[in-house]
């Protein structure tokens, strides 16, 4: 048998790319049918056509109700946010639908392909890991690992830049910072590569920062200028301006990041006007945002017990970090030149690419040598109630960042007397007081016997396995009764529904 096609995927938010590994070894992104190098992550529903890419944009362009976009952020959800044409869709289906195009566009190419590697972000939770690995699944993908993109973009600008050996190796420990400043979200990881041992050291980031808060501060710019002509007419109040605006406020962005000025012609309603922007001014308007990046970056560092002294590599992911102002603060702040050397569009893919070949080796005969060391991202912890003021408190029992596999014990006390169960409440991320916390689920011994005293203890045991699978117990060592809850929620595709939507696609596609 043909020794597989080493395949990594880069299943993005907005777009999508597909890398493989050629003859020598090389990772190259494979063209789609269109001969682009990306894909965008849209999905059209025609009455009795699925549309992929490109084209799906423009088709939604006119119909959006029948256009599914940015399903990545709904992963481990129940149901995609918008209905399409009335039916609630698993968001799984809808990213199953990109990955089958992917995957047909470089079989046209290639040859069969049916395993690989996809990346998902550090901060996803095993939840939005699974429905990554179901929407391959479902679009016929035997998905040999699912490895966080930050960790794909060290070993691409590794293997690439000659740090890594072919087997993703390190001559020398690296400490390595990932500035990842994509259109959506923004993160950072620190990572430690030490010979074949990858460990993620902190991650962190904010899953509401990306260049399109850079559109809106242009759109603003743009707007201003147009009505220092035209006083009464302003392009942002209806949607279709609005829209229009946003695109030439972010083609305006791009050229700045190549020139100091760009002149921008703009009509509305008939009226035009040309607004030129320099790129001074719109580093001014946007210096927030960037310092937001800036905060986050250092206190990741911290959170890995690192200074910038420590760090042997700074590398910039992500299409927005070709804004010349994010290298530039990043040279300041850490006092070395970072890396962009490769192409911020692709790397995640090759990374991918090259991770699914040594895994591919390793199980042809040569023993598996590289280990992946992940954290969790989110604080896990059990949600009480202060005895001494009634206020909702929240028991960190994993900190963020702890590297998995974790485990840990706490006691906590029966709150009233004859208590007849015990309910532990188990949240993800929040505050101290749980707010902006997400629960997670339940673990409750019930049916305890009459005349339990207040203050019985309750031992509370957290074990995080390294593939993010959470196992909470709860005890009451005085009665020797306990319950156990392996955290599943109740979103995400069951073992029937994920076969079920699999013959369904499987009988659309071969109808295209
Ligand atoms: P990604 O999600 O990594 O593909 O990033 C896409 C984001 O990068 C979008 O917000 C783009 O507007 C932005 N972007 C791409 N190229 C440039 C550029 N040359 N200058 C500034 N932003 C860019």
């Amino acid at each position: 048998m043909a020794t597989p096609l080493a395949i990594g995927i880069d299943l993005g938010t907005t777009f999508s790319v597909i890398a493989h590994l050629d003859a020598n070894g090389h990772p190259k992104t494979i063209t789609n049918s269109e001969g682009d190098l990306t894909t965008p992550s849209a999905v059209f529903f025609d009455d009795d056509n699925v549309v992929v890419g490109k084209e799906a944009l423009k088709a939604g362009a006119i119909e959006p109700e029948r256009l599914a976009q940015f399903a990545k952020r709904d992963m481990g959800e129940a149901v995609f946010s918008k209905p399409i044409n009335g039916e609630e869709l698993p968001p799984e289906v809808i990213q199953s639908y990109v990955l089958a195009k992917l995957k047909a566009d470089a079989e046209s190419k290639l040859g069969p392909i049916d395993k690989a590697v996809i990346t998902v972000p550090a901060y996803f939770n095993e939840p939005r890991r699974k429905a990554t690995q179901d929407a391959g699944q479902l679009a016929g993908l035997e998905v040999i690992d699912i490895i966080n993109e930050p960790t794909a973009a060290a070993i691409a600008f590794g293997v690439e830049s000659g740090f890594l050996n072919a087997n993703g190796e390190s001559i020398k420990t690296e400490r390595i910072v990932i500035y990842d400043l994509g259109g959506g979200t923004f993160d950072v990881t620190v990572m430690e590569i030490d010979g074949q041992n990858y460990r993620v050291k902190a991650t962190g980031g904010d899953v509401y920062l990306g260049g399109i808060d850079w559109d809106y501060r242009m759109v603003e710019l743009l707007a201003q200028q147009f009505m220092h002509k035209h006083p009464n007419l302003d392009p942002r109040e209806d949607a279709v301006g609005m829209q229009r605006l946003l695109r030439e406020a972010e083609d305006a962005k791009r050229s700045l990041s190549a020139r100091e000025s760009v002149t921008v012609m703009f009509e509305h309603h008939g009226q035009g006007a040309r607004v030129t922007v320099n790129r001074v001014d719109f580093e001014h308007v946007t210096a927030d945002l960037l310092e937001r990046t800036r905060f986050t970056t250092n206190s990741v560092l911290r959170d890995a017990g690192f200074e910038w002294s420590d760090v042997t590599r700074l590398l910039l992911v992500g299409g927005s970090s070709r804004m010349p102002m994010v290298s530039r603060m990043l040279t300041k702040l850490s006092d070395r030149a970072p890396d962009a050397s490769l192409s911020l569009d692709e790397a995640v893919a090759h990374g991918a690419a090259i991770y699914a070949g040594i895994r591919l080796a390793a199980g042809a005969g040569q023993p598996q040598q590289t280990t992946i060391q992940n954290v969790n991202s989110h604080n896990l912890s059990v949600l009480g109630v202060e005895a001494a003021t009634g206020r909702p408190r929240a028991h960190v029992m994993i900190p963020r960042n702890t590297a998995l596999p974790a485990k840990s014990r706490s006691q906590f006390k029966t709150q009233k007397p004859d208590q007849r169960s015990v309910v532990v409440q188990v949240v993800e991320g929040g505050d101290a007081s749980g707010n902006n916390s997400t629960s997670i689920g339940r673990c409750v011994v019930r049916d305890l016997p009459r005349g339990l005293p207040q203050g019985s203890p309750v031992e509370v045991t957290f074990r995080y396995a390294s593939n993010g699978r959470l196992t909470v117990k709860a005890r009451l060592p005085s009665l020797d009764r306990e319950a156990t809850l392996a955290i599943e929620r109740d979103s995400g595709m069951t073992d029937e529904a994920i076969q079920d939507w699999g013959q369904k696609l499987k009988s659309k596609r071969r109808k295209n």
